[in-house]
């Protein structure tokens, strides 16, 4: 869809961003926070079921628990596979113009250059009305991107690919800045614990949000879509949109609400893309 109201949009410098400049200022703090806490964590029950001075069943359960991620590894193909064969791969010759547009913007991103990543494959998915598209790993060096056929029919069905454009520029953002690295697993489990996994995933889909916002300016508020339902986003009046949300004003449960999710709730994620039509895309959306 396009965005539901025409508003003056910042173009992309001709100087790019760095992928650190793309981050999020809170996704690499939290990042660091959770290998510092997992090597400590690491260190301490392989201290503890070496000198035996302590029962060694939990220091046996840690380290069980940092195995994790290495499971996860087979669990990556299979969900891939899984996903794959029960999807329908996009190409030049499959829903063309929807390919045109995720190369043309793996292109602007960086993809398919020498030396960079290769444009990960992308496959079409039967949402079943749920709107989703997400990135992820097939193999240890390569990622695919799944969009469910409730999104795709927004291009398809009402005529306009202004919000897939932005939900397919922030998949590729996850994929550029290295979301889907699988070292990440590493502190999952510890950062799980204290209750601090969804502020790093959080922080991640700023990230995206802010990658997306620089390659696709003009479509940041399509983002209502997600929140309006693929029918009905382009009739939503944006300054409307805002103001109710304004007049909910501050409150402790919005933050704990924010806090407790993965992707920021859409009260914080539309304003700081809101944002990015006056202040461009360097905009950082509030963790709490
Ligand atoms: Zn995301």
């Amino acid at each position: 869809m396009s965005a539901p109201q025409t508003r003056t949009t910042p173009s992309p410098t001709t100087e790019e961003p760095t992928v650190k400049e793309l981050r999020h200022r809170a996704e690499w703090p939290l990042v660091i926070l959770g290998l510092t806490l997992t090597a400590i964590v690491t260190v301490s029950a392989i201290v503890i079921l070496v000198s035996g001075d302590a029962p060694s069943e939990w220091a046996m359960g840690i380290l069980l628990g940092l195995v994790t991620p290495v499971v996860a590894l087979v669990f990556i193909r299979v969900t891939y596979w899984k996903t794959a064969a029960n999807s329908i791969e996009l190409t030049e010759k499959q829903l063309p113009e929807l390919y045109a547009v995720y190369t043309g913007l793996g292109e602007r991103m960086g993809f398919n250059r020498p030396g960079g990543p290769d444009l990960p494959k992308l496959y079409l998915h039967n949402g079943n009305g749920v709107m989703n598209a997400y990135a992820t790993k097939c193999r240890v060096h390569a990622a695919y991107i799944v969009v469910n056929s409730d999104i795709v029919d927004l291009a398809y069905v009402h005529g306009d690919f202004a919000a897939l454009r932005f939900i397919m520029a922030h998949e590729l953002g996850h994929v550029k800045c290295r979301h889907i690295s699988l070292w990440r697993l590493i502190y999952t489990p510890v950062m799980t614990l204290l209750f601090l996994g969804k502020s790093t995933t959080r922080a991640q889909e700023y990230t995206a949000d802010r990658v997306a916002a620089y390659y696709a300016p003009e479509d940041v508020l399509t983002m209502v879509t997600l929140f309006a339902g693929k029918n009905l986003g382009h009739r939503i009046d944006v300054d409307e949109y805002f103001r109710t949300n304004a007049a909910h004003g501050e409150s402790l449960w919005l933050r704990f609400a924010n806090f407790r999710a993965d992707h920021a709730v859409g009260f914080r994620r539309m304003d700081a893309l809101r944002r990015t039509l006056t202040e461009g895309w360097n905009v950082h959306g509030k963790m709490l």
